[in-house]
């Protein structure tokens, strides 16, 4: 079979290298692996059956329906699924049958979920707002929400699993300020008469930064697909592999004069005759229009820039007399390892981070699964079986 002119091969063993890594780093802390908008832009599904088979118990996703994805295709309810932004007309009773955890950060919504609740508790993770200001309990509307949570998990109707918060990631000094601020609520809430069994705190950075703000769990995400947060720090420096490659093959050459003028609004022109290869990767596929001039893709070990505007479904390189060939792999970006630019790096030349880009690699984009993790769990997923 051919493969497809554009995809995203997604290693599933350097996934569970980063996820055994960091285990071991955080240890004896527990690892809540985060994998919101479809997993950073990986596949839901295969990353989350990789994790459970790797042996992880808590996964977070953000939503309900992506929690209630996962049940449907087999995660049992061993594996704690996290979630903490709902639609305000959300009915909380689907996820309450499944097990889901709720992150639950207002006195409505911790409301509506105890209304939900039918024959078994809800489980509820208390949220409190550090100083980020998304979700999360002001600090005055805490006790509030603490007394609700006591008196509804007297009842029976909710079982209060943890508080958490989120850190802005903005200053050693204002993490810090931001954890003690935590710390008070935690107290507060003992003091009101509940009982916190679980706090969790820290994401990628502070987890591996602050060893002080990893309290019983913390929740990464990044770090996991080889996308470290911190200034400077490659994800060679630490040993993390990056797990997503993105890759095409050249879909045309031509050979054109010298002085010609390529792609819209002819912003490049050759300065010899040269061959122009076509790249079928555009905007749509989450390869930005900045992107010109800032990066670079890697054609059998050779870097080239883009050269000319980026268009919705393609992009043109200048590769010279070089022996390009249509059907040739253009890199352009991966593990570093074979002369290619990073995912880190790609974000660092677009302004933005890593993140960002691997969110953004469109739908029209296979997933391509590799690695011989391809097995147990998530083979039975890629195959239709599960
Ligand atoms: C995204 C997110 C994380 C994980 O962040 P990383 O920096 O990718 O590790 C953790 N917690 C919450 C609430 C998040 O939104």
């Amino acid at each position: 079979m051919n493969a497809p002119l554009r995809r995203a091969e997604i290693d599933l063993d350097a996934y569970r290298a980063n996820l055994d890594l960091v285990r071991e780093w955080m240890d004896p802390v527990e690892l809540m692996a985060i994998m919101k908008a479809d997993a950073y832009g990986h596949g839901l599904e295969p990353i989350a059956l990789a994790a459970v088979d790797a042996g992880i118990r808590w996964i977070g996703v953000l939503t309900v329906p992506a929690a209630l994805r996962l049940r449907s295709i087999g995660v049992g309810e061993d594996v704690h699924l996290f979630t903490w932004q709902h639609d305000p007309a959300l009915d909380f009773r689907d996820a309450i049958d499944s097990a889901v955890d709720l992150g639950v950060s207002n006195v409505p919504e911790l409301q509506r979920v105890i209304d939900a609740v039918d024959h078994r508790p809800a489980r509820v993770h208390l949220g409190f707002d550090s100083g980020l200001h998304r979700d999360g309990s002001t600090p005055d509307d805490w006790p509030a929400l603490v007394t609700l949570a006591r008196d509804a998990q007297r009842d029976g109707r909710i079982e209060v699993v943890a508080a958490y918060t989120h850190l802005a990631e903005s200053s050693d000094d204002e993490d810090a300020a931001a954890v003690a601020l935590f710390d008070t609520a935690v107290e507060q809430a003992e003091d009101l008469g509940l009982d916190i069994p679980t706090e969790h705190v820290a994401a990628s950075l502070a987890g591996l930064e602050r060893k002080e703000f990893r309290k019983d769990m913390v929740r990464m995400g990044a770090n996991l697909f080889g996308i470290p947060g911190a200034d400077g720090v490659s994800a060679a420096d630490l040993g993390l592999e990056p797990v997503m490659t993105l890759t095409a093959s050249v879909a045309k050459t031509k050979r054109v004069p010298v002085d010609t003028g390529v792609s819209y609004d002819y912003t490049y022109r050759t300065t010899a005759e040269t061959t122009l290869a076509l790249v079928p990767v555009g905007y749509a596929d989450g390869v930005p229009r900045l992107a010109q001039g800032r990066v670079e893709v890697a054609i059998g070990g050779t870097r080239y820039p883009i050269a000319g505007r980026v268009a919705m479904d393609q992009f043109l390189v200048d590769v010279g007399d070089d022996d390009v060939q249509v059907g040739d792999t253009v890199v352009l970006f991966g593990t570093g390892e074979h002369d290619e630019m990073t995912v880190l790096e790609w974000g660092e030349a677009l302004g933005t981070i890593g993140e960002e880009i691997v969110c953004r690699i469109g739908t029209r984009v296979p997933r391509v699964y590799e690695g011989h993790r391809v097995e147990g769990h998530v083979a039975e997923y890629l195959r239709g079986e599960r």
